[in-house]
């Protein structure tokens, strides 16, 4: 969209967006709202910027997850796109369904009940059509877990459903069959069992191409239908859609709450019993690799920002990752993952937190002005507490040098 086109509430122009006074006066406007809507998330947001280093951890996640809504409403009114991130709201709401039902229902309930074997040896088929009887129309990820959400509100009444339910949720999640039909899906799962060995997956076949077996060149082959073509330089990687980033952070367990978000601030050995309580933290702990378990190198809020996309709220999300990570266009799913090795499941699938990341990137972009959003909350970014708009200009020259 062209810069013109764009009007903005409060009487701001475009060009204030990028002038320190405007920016000054923008986050006034902020506060005024924030005020107006509570007056004690203010006074809290105020004590804060004013004693940042007095607040814990985990005081400090609270503030910014209680503010993101407030300053995602206050986008809303700013750029004239409120219908939209209501919208993009909706979006989310109608998928929690599936979260809630794969939690609760598929992974604690019928693959428990039902193992493998088991699974295996159902009819898929007479399964699928019990199913869309009862559905009154194709088994959809969506049209499952709304339906079984209902019904579990009444089990007694509902119990022949759900049983026909489980029996499909466990075909689906553990049988090859199953798998296959809900290929790329994110209801009918459950985390995979780490094999460091095998990291790899879709592998078909090892063999050895020169020499012989204990001395030769092996050569790996992937399942044809996993194998990416590169045509020119176009990117082959689209990343995941919502409905998959919203798997990964509904499966993440928001471990800021309990101080132990390792993606962020990495993963440790367990302290010695007796050390004293001043004593330096003990070391990262690596990898079967021998790779350090460090975290994020930003220490980017991942937990809080995939609480709030889990929760619905887009802008507030993105505001929080890009505190620590302004350059969040050049991360995500196709360059790093130090977060992801470093997650707290170390013995399962860790949450694919660079896919969550560049999606709520995406969903933020793909907004009216998106563009615009995300260059303003990188100058102006109420969340970022000690530093929530440009320091003023010192007038000193800094040259920038490096062979990046
Ligand atoms: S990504 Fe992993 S370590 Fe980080 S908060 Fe979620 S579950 Fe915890």
């Amino acid at each position: 969209m062209k810069a013109d086109a764009l009007t903005l509430a409060h009487g701001l122009s475009f060009g204030d967006l990028y002038d320190r006074d405007g920016l000054v006066r923008l986050d006034g406007l902020f506060l005024d709202a924030l005020g107006a809507a509570d007056g004690d998330l203010r006074r809290r947001l105020e004590a804060a910027r004013a004693e940042p280093d007095s607040l814990t951890r985990l005081a400090e996640s609270e503030l910014i997850i209680d503010l993101a809504p407030h300053l995602e409403g206050f986008i809303g009114g700013l750029f004239g796109i409120g219908a939209e991130l209501a919208a993009l709201r909706g979006e989310h709401e109608a998928l929690a369904p599936i979260f809630e039902v794969r939690r609760n229902f598929v992974q604690r309930r019928a693959v428990k009940k039902i193992k493998a074997d088991a699974a295996a040896a159902l009819d898929g088929d007479a399964l699928a059509a019990g199913m869309a009887a009862l559905l009154g129309g194709p088994v959809t990820e969506l049209s499952f877990a709304r339906a079984v959400a209902g019904w579990l509100a009444d089990e007694d009444t509902n119990s022949q459903a759900l049983a026909t339910a489980e029996s499909y949720a466990a075909w689906a999640t553990l049988s090859d069959a199953g798998r296959a039909r809900h290929d790329g899906g994110v209801l009918f799962k459950e985390p995979g069992k780490l094999d460091f060995d095998h990291l790899v997956h879709h592998m078909v076949s090892e063999e050895t191409i020169v020499g012989d077996a204990a001395n030769g060149a092996t050569c790996h082959r992937l399942d044809a239908n996993h194998l990416r073509r590169r045509e020119g330089f176009a990117l082959t990687d689209a990343g995941v859609d919502l409905a998959g980033a919203l798997g990964e952070a509904n499966y993440c367990i928001w471990c800021h709450k309990q101080g132990r978000d390792s993606c962020s601030t990495g993963l440790r050995e367990k302290a010695a019993k007796d050390a004293a309580a001043n004593a330096a933290p003990p070391p990262f702990r690596k990898n079967p690799f021998g790779i350090s378990l460090a975290g994020c190198p930003l220490e980017e809020k991942i937990s809080e920002f995939q609480k709030l996309k889990a929760e619905g709220c887009s802008v507030g999300a993105f505001a929080t990752m890009i505190i620590d990570n302004p350059m969040v266009a050049g991360t995500g799913h196709r360059i790093c993952n130090d977060c992801m090795k470093s997650c707290v499941y170390q013995k399962q699938d860790p949450v694919d937190i660079p896919q969550a990341e560049t999606r709520t990137l995406k969903d933020v972009l793909a907004l009216p002005w998106g563009f615009e959003i995300y260059s303003l909350l990188s100058r102006w970014n109420p969340l970022n507490l000690t530093r929530p708009y440009p320091e003023s200009a010192t007038n000193k020259k800094v040259l920038v040098v490096g062979m990046g």
